[in-house]
């Protein structure tokens, strides 16, 4: 395998979708807060008030309107759909599908018994659809940003009754949002937001936790853990249904800090921004490149560039990997000629540039010709 010059490298080799970059001053700081923190109860003042922490950290960053709750559970992203189909649907579900994760909620919502058949619009990967205004469907759902394609959704309300619910995974602590705009914005914070897995976060209008406690009245049969209300009665006094990773939380806390002392969201999208424009630049100057995207929708977060038949991407991200530089092959079911990029805001944009060096390096130092 060829060996990338030193002086080429990137500080930082993380660059993948998620599991994203941690940035090196929260590991730190969680070493350091280790004994006083990690292997101590859940349910004792130091873990509430970090949690604590995190909700009005995550009202602040969305400036979130009076009676919406920041509501929080184990988990994952995931469980979030699982949750949505016990606890928010109440009939029927209308979903837009650009991707693999838009459509795995759409697949919950279709294999649930006691709702009607979702109704799904679906558009091949690289761009993008929304739920129609005239769904006759009680909850709207599609992710804000699309990791397993690169494309980004815009979130709007489509002006009916029903609730809005967006998937907000890998845009969370990246892309500026309204929440008038959603009923539901849920996400899982180990990619934009620089933690680690395990848990979901749901930023929830006061509709949202209205149509859950009506459904959780009704009857319905609903597991524990998958009961939004009882999630709602733990988070409101900074608790979790049952025992969470205090790791997450620490990492999230810092994460959440440092995009809010340098002056919120609009810090990180810039950051992120300033990522994603150097790879697609990059990418149409490039004989062999194109960004995979339609324009109107390419991710400020995660961007994926196809390759023509003159380079294989699969060698380029096997040699980065080798070489460090790890986590750029596409998504695996997309099947394409690719790399994906994930550049959240915890990745410095001279890395971002350092990245592309190597990739021009191996480029232009093909395996036949002895390294230079
Ligand atoms: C990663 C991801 C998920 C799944 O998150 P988990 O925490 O692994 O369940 C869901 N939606 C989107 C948009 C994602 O990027």
């Amino acid at each position: 395998m060829r060996k990338i010059p030193p002086m080429l490298m990137p500080r930082d080799g993380r660059f993948g979708s998620g599991p994203a970059k941690i940035r090196p001053e929260a590991l730190a700081s969680l070493a350091s807060v280790g004994t006083s923190l990690l292997g101590t109860s859940h349910r004792q003042s130091p873990v509430k008030r970090l949690v604590g922490t995190i909700r009005e950290g995550l009202s602040e960053l969305y400036h979130l309107p009076s009676g919406y709750e920041v509501i929080l559970g184990n988990g994952g992203a995931s469980q979030f759909w699982d949750i949505a189909v016990c606890g928010l649907v109440e009939q029927r579900s209308a979903h837009g599908v650009f991707g693999e994760f838009g459509g795995k909620f759409a697949t919950a919502s279709a294999q649930a018994p006691h709702l009607a058949d979702p109704i799904i619009h679906e558009v091949a990967p690289g761009s993008v659809v929304l739920p129609q205004p005239d769904d006759d469907a009680d909850v709207h759902a599609w992710a804000h940003n699309e990791t397993s394609t690169g494309a980004a959704a815009p979130v709007r309300r489509s002006g009916t009754e029903a609730l809005t619910v967006i998937d907000g995974t890998s845009a969370a602590g990246a892309l500026n949002v309204d929440p008038e705009q959603f009923d539901v914005y849920y996400f899982a914070p180990q990619k934009a937001f620089a933690s680690d897995g395990g848990l979901w976060f749901a930023l929830c209008s006061p509709a949202a936790i209205e149509r859950a406690e009506r459904i959780a009245a009704s009857g319905r049969w609903i597991p524990t853990s998958l009961s939004l209300v009882e999630a709602r009665a733990n988070s409101l006094k900074n608790q979790t249904v049952n025992t969470p990773s205090l790791s997450t939380l620490w990492l999230m806390k810092e994460q959440l800090s440092w995009v809010l002392e340098n002056g919120g969201i609009s810090f990180a999208e810039r950051r992120a921004r300033e990522n994603t424009d150097q790879v697609y630049t990059w990418a149409e100057e490039h004989a062999h490149a194109t960004p995979f995207v339609e324009a109107e929708y390419r991710s400020p977060v995660v961007a994926t560039i196809d390759f023509d038949d003159a380079i294989d991407a699969t060698k380029i991200a096997s040699t980065l990997r080798h070489n460090s530089i790890v986590d750029v092959e596409p998504y695996r079911k997309l099947g394409r000629n690719q790399l994906r990029f994930g550049l959240f805001p915890a990745v410095d944009a001279e890395d971002v540039s350092r990245l592309l060096g190597c990739i021009d390096w191996l480029l232009t130092h093909p395996e036949e010709t002895p390294d230079a």
